[in-house]
């Protein structure tokens, strides 16, 4: 699974450079490729949307299809200026959200009783695939209790439906610094998570998990190559198209 996170980047030009520049790079794949574009853009995605359909003619019927997300959700709907409801992703045949980011913890004071309540009203949603980020900051990581503030955050899947919930591992430090943990050490941390929640679920189910926080198509096959990295949430790399297929690319060959 391959999700990119535009944030608040992008406009309609770019939208059709990117387009262009990814359907000309990407190969066919057969796994979950996702793009997380600014609300307002949602719409202008119909455009990729085509185009990958007649891809997908001239590719034997190999899957190209593209999933568009939320970058976040709110969790109710109404008086909240600003706000947009999940049923207006749904209208809009959204297939997945991200919720919990660093960013949005940080800048938006979101803590774990707020992204629960997401989590509730995402849970019977048409939003099929949730992704929940989770990550430690530098000053955590330097004291040594990244595993303990990954417990932390990890306290709300306990309102999760687990089945369609994945959990992207962000280090806060990581994001947008060119800084990565060793791969050695990422793959520790999502085995440390798939434990923690296993643990924690009914059914034992344990979650897929990704990895975000300055991912290239330079670095990627390092973090492919881990037993226990199951894709990656991309940031400033899925900005530019022909980086972003790259990094398609690199996972189509690695898993
Ligand atoms: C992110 O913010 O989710 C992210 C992974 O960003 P970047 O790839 O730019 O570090």
């Amino acid at each position: 699974m391959i999700i990119a996170n535009w944030k608040s980047n992008g406009g309609l030009m770019m939208i059709q450079d990117w387009t262009s520049d990814f359907i000309n790079s990407c190969s066919p794949k057969d796994f979950y490729v996702g793009i997380a574009p600014p609300v307002i853009y949602i719409s202008d995605f119909s455009l990729l949307e085509w185009d990958l359909d007649t891809l997908e003619e001239r590719s034997n019927n190999k899957i190209w299809d593209i999933k568009i997300g939320a970058q976040d959700v709110d969790h109710s709907s109404g008086s909240r200026t600003g706000a947009v409801a999940i049923k207006m992703f749904e209208d809009f045949g959204i297939d997945f959200a991200i919720i919990g980011h660093s960013e949005r913890r940080e800048h938006f004071n979101e803590d774990n009783d707020l992204i629960k309540q997401k989590i509730i009203a995402l849970n019977g949603s048409n939003l099929k695939t949730k992704i929940l980020c989770i990550g430690e900051t530098k000053e955590e990581n330097d004291k040594g209790i990244t595993k303990d503030v990954l417990k932390n955050q990890l306290e709300v899947v306990d309102a999760m439906d687990l089945e369609n919930f994945i959990i992207a591992y962000e280090p806060v430090w990581a994001i947008g610094s060119g800084l990565t943990p060793d791969p050695k050490d990422i793959n520790e941390i999502h085995k440390y998570i798939k434990d923690v929640v296993q643990s924690t679920s009914a059914n034992n189910l344990v979650p897929k998990v990704m990895y975000g926080g300055s991912v290239t198509d330079k670095n990627a096959e390092s973090f492919f190559t881990e037993q226990f990295v199951d894709g990656a949430l991309v940031g400033g790399a899925s900005l530019n198209g022909k980086t972003f297929a790259n990094i398609v690319n690199i996972y189509s060959s690695t898993k």
